[in-house]
């Protein structure tokens, strides 16, 4: 780093003036004659000291050693002998810690772990699977323990290599998915790794150590190696597949405040304050107690070098970052920046909101409506989610789906479709949340109608649809994945969905038990037609281009909406867009319970999806040559007039 004095350098970090280049985090730095350690903490700290411990968890201290201050603000010490297997933690007056940027700690995240060698490096096969496009992409959104927990065959149920297991790739792949989103899967607090003996659950929206694996999805949290190693088989295994990995990653927040890595080792700095009277109090801009101050250099580059180290050493391929509208936007560019230089198919996305008031001003935001000034960026769209289901406010309200048919959710469900961009037909002051077109290009919009958050599809149907049959839950759901999976958007959906999945009506299942929470793998053989056509519209999206073009103009040149009755949907795509091999594309969505029609050019059709079922092959369901079609209750209708197909037929 370079030699500044320590006044001059804090004043410079502290005011922002920095990039912080020149600095490091924590290290640990290993060989079998000494160990060097290193701490970013103030200069002005009255002692720092690096404890040495046998174990991850208990017993004393084998050593205690002063670190020095080496530069400003890092302080610094070596310890001879050979440390291997030995265990570490931090303190400098605040309480014990691994430090922000451990690689590797013993059970429960408590200490930093000196591995003797590395983990799996340079050993497994580095290539990610290709995905031209974030418009080629098909997420799946999963909890390990969701997944696999109550699977009968599973070999690691609830572990990372339930997803190495046979079953498990094969069913992602018969759906035809091609990227797997984990939800949290750094080490985290609220599941305690001593105890995995006993049923526990949790999201996992608590970090503690960043730049680690959780050890309870591990088969051995005690064992440092262990979680590393079985993480990166999991991402092997998937890569081999085909399927891409995407992490779920917070940095918006920590679990508390003073038992934080963060606060441990430089008091304050990474949190924001703001003023409540005359009192400075931390701001909880994330709902949970506090918000991290991605505008601090130092914040900033532990955020850039957090996910350039998943990149790298776990081959990640894309971060869906929790509350984005925490993190201000500067961040998020440089983020897209610095994996742009590894990869740039590294896909980006988050949630472009906040769950309180931040200490910024939202100006100033990785928020939806800032998305144009973060190209390569995409963000979940509430709008079309809300337009369908009904109001995040309240579970009892429908949306189009229920026969909520105002402007708002017609209009918001035809932005959703044409991937929240500027488009001709679209009137976006109706639409609910975005009074302006969000998306710069389509792949900046996340489609979907349900995620981990909120009540699964199943269950809002049913919560707002009063007296709503089994027969007409079914119809809606594979309605409501229509018009996710023909959006231009990225299509996103929540693990399950295909299964009918219910959470028993829990809206918030963030630590229900696994009977709230697990897959009921009974459901694919209950369900038949459900998996069948959740995968037949996936590989509708996968074959035809015209479902993703991938960009905006594009989407205007090719994408039309045709005139349709109260709550029917309507639109084509024509032209062979995206050199779709079929020529005119015709969607129809209808959410009434009564049978709609709707006039079309006069020609020769194929209908491939009608009635709740889909058929691929060049046949289709049925052919018809007229100026008008009928689409059934509750359901969408997809054909096209394709000639050169029925000149086959014929
Ligand atoms: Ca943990």
């Amino acid at each position: 780093m370079k030699k500044v004095t320590r006044s001059v350098l804090l004043a410079m970090l502290l005011s922002q003036q920095v990039t912080a280049q020149d600095f490091c985090f924590d290290e640990m730095n290993y060989s079998a004659e000494q160990t060097t350690f290193r701490l970013f903490a103030p200069a002005d700290a009255k002692k720092v000291v690096v404890r040495i411990y046998k174990e991850g968890e208990g017993g004393r201290p084998l050593k205690t050693v002063q670190m020095k201050l080496a530069a400003d603000a890092v302080w610094s010490t070596t310890v001879a002998g050979n440390l291997g297997g030995r265990f570490y933690t931090f303190d400098m007056g605040h309480g014990e810690t691994p430090g922000v940027f451990a690689k590797a700690v013993g059970v429960n995240g408590r200490r930093g772990a000196i591995l003797k060698e590395p983990v799996m490096t340079g050993d497994w096969d580095r290539k990610r699977p290709v995905i031209k496009s974030p418009a080629d992409l098909v997420v799946y959104e999963l909890h390990h323990r969701d997944f696999s927990i109550a699977r009968q065959d599973a070999k690691y149920p609830g572990k990372y290599l339930a997803l190495t297991e046979p079953w498990a790739i094969r069913h992602l792949q018969e759906l035809g998915v091609n990227a797997v989103h984990i939800l949290p899967s750094y080490d985290y607090g609220s599941v305690d790794e001593t105890r995995l003996d006993q049923p526990q659950y949790n999201w996992g929206y608590d970090p503690v150590n960043y730049n680690v694996p959780e050890g309870s999805y591990s088969t051995d949290p005690r064992d440092p190696a262990c979680r590393i190693r079985e993480f990166k088989q999991m991402v092997q295994a998937l890569h081999k597949a085909g399927i891409a990995v995407i992490l779920d990653v917070v940095y918006n927040h920590t679990y508390d405040i003073e038992h934080s890595n963060f606060q441990r080792t430089y008091p304050d700095y990474y949190y924001r304050k703001t003023t409540n009277g005359s009192q400075s109090v931390y701001s909880n801009g994330s709902g949970c107690g506090n918000e991290t101050a991605s505008e601090k250099p130092m914040m900033r580059r532990f955020m850039i070098e957090s996910v350039k180290y998943w990149a790298k050493e776990f081959h990640i391929d894309g971060f869906r970052f929790d509350l984005m509208g925490v993190h201000d936007i500067v961040t998020m560019n440089e983020i897209r920046k610095a994996l742009d230089e590894i990869d740039p198919t590294i896909f980006i996305y988050g949630e472009g909101w906040s769950a309180g008031a931040c200490a910024l001003p939202s100006e100033r935001l990785g928020m939806k409506a800032n998305i144009p000034q973060m190209p390569g960026i995409a963000a979940f769209s509430d709008d079309i989610r809300d337009a369908l289901r009904g109001p995040f406010s309240d579970d009892t309200k429908c949306g189009w789906l229920g026969g909520s048919y105002g402007n708002k959710e017609t209009e918001s469900l035809k932005a959703g479709i044409a991937g929240m961009i500027e488009h001709p037909q679209i009137d976006y002051s109706k639409v609910n949340y975005s009074k302006v077109p969000y998306a710069l290009e389509p792949t900046q919009m996340m489609s979907y109608v349900s995620c981990h958050d909120d009540m699964c599809l199943v269950d809002r149907l049913r919560a707002s649809i009063p007296g709503i049959t089994e027969e007409e839950l079914i119809r809606l759901d594979l309605l409501a994945q229509t018009a996710v999976f023909t959006s231009q958007g990225v299509p996103f959906m929540l693990s399950g969905e295909e299964l009918l999945r219910s959470k028993k009506g829990v809206h918030n299942s963030y630590e229900s038990p696994d009977s709230i929470n697990q897959l009921d793998w009974q459901n694919k053989l209950r369900y038949p037609q459900v998996f069948k056509y959740y995968q037949g519209l996936i590989s509708l999206r996968r074959q035809h281009p015209a479902f993703r073009l991938g960009n905006a103009d594009l989407v205007r040149k090719h994408l039309e909406f045709l005139d349709a009755p109260e709550g029917v949907v309507a639109y084509r795509l024509k032209n062979y867009a995206g050199r779709d091999g079929w020529r005119n594309i015709y969607v129809v969505l209808n959410s009434t319970r009564q049978e709609q029609q709707i006039a079309v050019p006069k020609a020769a059709y194929t209908v491939m999806c009608a009635n709740g079922v889909i058929e691929l092959r060049t046949r289709g369901l049925e052919r018809f040559t007229g100026d008008k079609v009928t689409v059934a209750p509750q359901s969408a209708l997809i054909m096209h007039d394709s000639q050169s197909n029925l000149a086959i037929y014929d």
